[in-house]
C-alpha cells in the first residue's frame, strides 16, 4: 500500500484527536516539572494543522507541501519550545520525500527517521537529557532495526511505539538538562518528562491514524 496526501492528513487529524484527549495530562506532567501548558501548547498546535490541512486541495498536493503546511501551522500557533522542535520535524519529513506523489513504506520510515533527527538537530538534545528525543530516538532506532529486518510499516511503527513508551518512562530517572525543566536540576527526577509522554501519544496516533492502509 501507498501513502497519500489524504493518507497524512487523516494521520494529523488522528494525533489531533489524541492530544486533545491528552491535553489534561500533559498540562499536569508539564506543572510538575515545568510551566503547566505543555498539553496546551501541543493541542494548539495539532488543532491548527487540522485546520490548515482542511483547507488544502488534497488531490493536488503532494505530501511535501502537506507536511510544509503542517510545519508552518504548528509554528505559528505554538509559543511553547515545542513550537520550533515540531515545526522542523514535519519539515525534515517533508523534505525526506521531496518529489513524491505517494509514499512507499520505506518512504514512511525514512520521513519518520527524519522527523527524529530533527527534533535531535533543533533542539541540540542529547539522549539522556530528559526532554522529548528521550522517546523520539528510540523510535527512530525502533523503525531503522525493523525495516531492516524487513518488517511491514505497521510492525515498525508498533516497535517505534513500544521503544517510544520505554522511552518516555525512562525519563523518570534521567535530570533535565534541557529546556525549561533543567532549571529544577536535581529535584526533576522522579517524574516523566511531558515532551517525552505527549511523544508516545504522537507516535501511536500516526500508527493508528495510518493503520487502515498498513
Ligand atoms: P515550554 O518548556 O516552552 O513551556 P512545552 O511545555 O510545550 O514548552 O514543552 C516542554 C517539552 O519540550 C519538554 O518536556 C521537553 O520534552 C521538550 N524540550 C524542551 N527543550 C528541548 C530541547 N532543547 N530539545 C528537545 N526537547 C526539548
Ligand atoms: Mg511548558
Amino acid at each position: 500500500m501507498t501513502i497519500d496526501a489524504a493518507d497524512l492528513k487523516r494521520m494529523f487529524d488522528t494525533i489531533a484527536v489524541a492530544i486533545e484527549a491528552d491535553k489534561d495530562r500533559l498540562c499536569q506532567l508539564d506543572g510538575v516539572i515545568g510551566d503547566a501548558d505543555h498539553g496546551i501548547a501541543m493541542a494548539l498546535g495539532f488543532n491548527a494543522v487540522r485546520d490548515a490541512l482542511g483547507s488544502l486541495d488534497l488531490a493536488a498536493t503532494e505530501p511535501t507541501a502537506l507536511l510544509n503546511t503542517a510545519a508552518k501551522s504548528f509554528l505559528n500557533a505554538v509559543g511553547a519550545s515545542s513550537g520550533p522542535l515540531y515545526a522542523t520535524a514535519f519539515m525534515r519529513g517533508g523534505a525526506a520525500v521531496k518529489g513524491k506523489a505517494t509514499l512507499a513504506d520505506a518512504d514512511f520510515t525514512a520521513l519518520f527517521q527524519a522527523m527524529a533527527q530533527g527534533i535531535k538537530d533543533r533542539g541540540k538534545a542529547e539522549p539522556g537529557e530528559k526532554t522529548m528525543v528521550d522517546a523520539w530516538q528510540p523510535a527512530a532506532e525502533a523503525v531503522a532495526a525493523a525495516t531492516v529486518a524487513g518488517k511491514t510499516l505497521a510492525q515498525c511503527l508498533e516497535a517505534a511505539l513500544a521503544a517510544a513508551e520505554r522511552g518516555a518512562e525512562a525519563t523518570k530517572d534521567m535530570i533535565a538538562a534541557k529546556g525549561r525543566s533543567s532549571r529544577l536540576g536535581e529535584r526533576s527526577l522522579g517524574h516523566i518528562d511531558p515532551g517525552a509522554a505527549s511523544a508516545v501519544t504522537v507516535i501511536g496516533a500516526m500508527r493508528k491514524g495510518l493503520a487502515s492502509d498498513l
